[in-house]
């Protein structure tokens, strides 16, 4: 804990020093982001690090393997279509960007039965990729590939999936018709240091 409170001392004395005016604006102003960005959770995935992005730039929603249900307006407890209403409702946000990542531990409990076993919420939130898993299975495991090939396709359709299921949310749908709202995949490879968009026309990744 004393880390977070030496960190926070040095971000008072420097960024906040530095950004004073930013930070003035923004409280007084409100925030006006034109990107929702959603990721994955992992501490090694940080979207305001990757992106270099400032204060109010980016509408941050991480969870579990960057993952959007399908639209269900019930009575459960949905914080990440809550996320997504309120920026796209609310805010007003551009563009909606789904940024998957390597090494994701969500989608390594997705294919590793035994690592979610017993887990009260994650097996069942991953169900939201279970078609990924099983094609991806399917086509590696058949193919002779190695588990990791099964897992990095995972990874791909994890931003895919979500992608597909942000167009279920009518209100997206709309946006995105009438040309107010754009919806992309990029996929962050830790390792590398390397990034790549899903290119909608070929359906694969390509780095940028
Ligand atoms: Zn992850």
């Amino acid at each position: 804990m004393q880390g977070l409170i030496d960190g926070f001392r040095r971000f008072r004395e420097n960024y906040f020093e530095e950004k004073r005016e930013l930070f003035s604006a923004l409280a007084t102003g409100g925030q006006a982001p034109k990107v929702l960005l959603i990721g994955c959770c992992d501490s090694r995935v940080d979207p305001t690090t990757i992106f270099c992005s400032q204060p109010g730039d980016l509408f941050v929603l991480r969870n579990v393997a960057n993952l959007v249900p399908p639209y269900a307006p019930d009575s459960g407890h949905h914080g990440t279509s809550a996320a997504v209403e309120f920026a796209v409702r609310n805010l007003e946000v551009k563009h909606i960007v789904v940024l998957g990542h390597a090494g994701c531990g969500g989608v390594k409990a997705l294919l590793d039965q035994q690592a979610s076993e017993g887990s009260d919420f994650i097996s069942g939130w991953m169900e939201i990729a279970r078609t990924a898993r099983d094609r991806a299975l399917a086509l590696t495991l058949s193919a002779g590939q190695p588990i990791e090939s099964a897992r990095r396709m995972c990874e791909h359709e994890t931003v895919a999936i979500s992608m597909a299921n942000l167009m279920t949310f009518p209100w997206v749908r709309e946006r995105v018709q009438d040309g107010r709202l754009a919806v992309h995949g990029l996929y962050f490879d830790l390792e590398d240091g390397a990034l790549f968009r899903l290119d909608p026309g070929t359906n694969a990744f390509q780095r940028v």
